[in-house]
């Protein structure tokens, strides 16, 4: 069992990455390795019991094998592996099929390496046809001329033993190839939702606060209004003044502030509910199962906390205002409407002096 697991170790290292091309080196080497192993067992078999010369086409195909296993792990191309794996297969159907017969030769290796050339990305779809056609072709043309040409009279218990060596090693390389090809597949759809679930997450997430962004939090309005939660209470929030703090600090002053107070809103939002960066300088909050009585001091608070808190930019200490305007949904109009009240609330709160709550 250690063996097994230090034969497969050995097999499937060098993986430098995670892409086809590796996984397709893998499967190449074990199916060069099981090829390699057949036509020694071959050639050996052949030689002891003197089937001459069709021995030396198996000497030369285990040769070539053994170089093109080595070969493996010195070069980062599958392509070529294969396509000397193919050569080599055809060769010994080719070079053995008139002597032993096509069976016994092993003609169900050329289909395995044909498969091997259609999981090869860097051959286009034309040359893979071509390819195809050409294996039928030459597996009928020795079908139709087996008989004229076999001329080694195997006898039983050399015919059985063959076939029996030549049948398993085919079948253990067509359910490698065919373990590989499910199993990256497998992968392959695991990765796809995976990589879809980022992007779903990225695309409802404003990029420089992390928070949820318009899209996302109006999602999640419909999604509690749907849920029949109990009550929501929607404020809309923006800072006093914004554009000053760019003009007089700069632009990456007002990212700082943003994604500042962006932590902050997130904090005071555990288990409240959600903020979203709306705009530019405004962010919605939704209450959940809290109503407008009990959010109104809350949001007082916090819009006393931004009052006092200081800020440093590059040892500038400065203080900014935040003024916000919040409704409670009804069921009476829409999550958009509850929204545009709140905001309605916001302008009020701005005409009438800014760093207020205004319900
Ligand atoms: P008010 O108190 O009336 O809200 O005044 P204000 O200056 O905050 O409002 P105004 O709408 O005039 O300016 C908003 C500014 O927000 C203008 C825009 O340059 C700035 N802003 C919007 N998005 C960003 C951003 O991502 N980063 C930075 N640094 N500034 C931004
Ligand atoms: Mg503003
Ligand atoms: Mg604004």
């Amino acid at each position: 069992m250690k063996l097994l697991e230090g034969v497969v170790k050995f097999i499937e290292s060098d993986k430098s990455g995670e892409g086809r091309t590796n996984s397709l080196m893998i499967l190449v080497r074990y199916e060069v390795m099981l090829c390699m192993i057949l036509h020694f067992i071959y050639c050996i078999f052949l030689s002891v019991r003197g089937y001459y010369p069709v021995n030396a086409v198996y000497l030369v195909s285990s040769a070539v094998l053994i170089a093109a296993f080595v070969l493996s792990f010195f070069i980062n191309r599958s392509d070529v592996i294969v396509t000397i794996l193919a050569l080599t297969t055809y060769f010994v159907c080719l070079g053995a099929g008139p002597y032993l017969g096509w069976i016994i030769a092993g003609y169900g290796y050329m289909y395995v390496t044909l498969m091997l050339l259609w999981y090869d990305s860097t051959k286009s779809t034309i040359v893979k046809l071509i390819l195809s056609a050409v294996t039928t072709i030459a597996v009928m043309v020795i079908f139709i001329v087996r008989g004229s040409l076999l001329n080694i009279e195997l006898s039983g218990v050399d015919y059985v033993f063959l076939l029996v060596v030549n049948t398993v090693l085919l079948g253990v390389c067509i359910s490698l190839a065919a373990y590989q090809l499910c199993r990256d597949n497998v992968t392959d759809e695991r990765k796809l939702m995976q990589y879809n679930e980022k992007l779903k997450h990225m695309a409802g997430i404003d990029p420089l606060t992390g928070l949820m962004n318009r899209r996302s939090i109006g999602e999640k309005f419909e999604e509690l209004l749907k849920e029949e939660t109990q009550c929501v209470t929607v404020a809309m929030g923006d800072i006093d003044f914004f554009k000053k703090v760019n003009d007089t600090r700069g632009h990456d002053c007002g990212d700082y502030v943003l994604k500042t107070l962006s932590a902050k809103f997130q904090n005071f939002m555990k288990g409240k509910g959600y903020v979203s960066r709306w705009g530019g300088e405004e962010f919605v909050f939704i209450f959940e199962n809290i109503n407008g009585d009990d959010a109104y001091p809350m949001l007082e608070e916090l819009r006393r906390d931004i009052e006092k808190m200081e800020l440093e930019f590059f040892s500038h200490k400065f203080n900014i205002t935040m003024t916000f305007g919040m409704e409670e949904y009804s069921p009476m109009f829409g999550s958009e409407e509850a929204i545009k009240k709140a905001d309605e609330k916001l302008y009020i709160g701005k005409e009438s002096g800014r760093n207020r709550v205004v319900f």
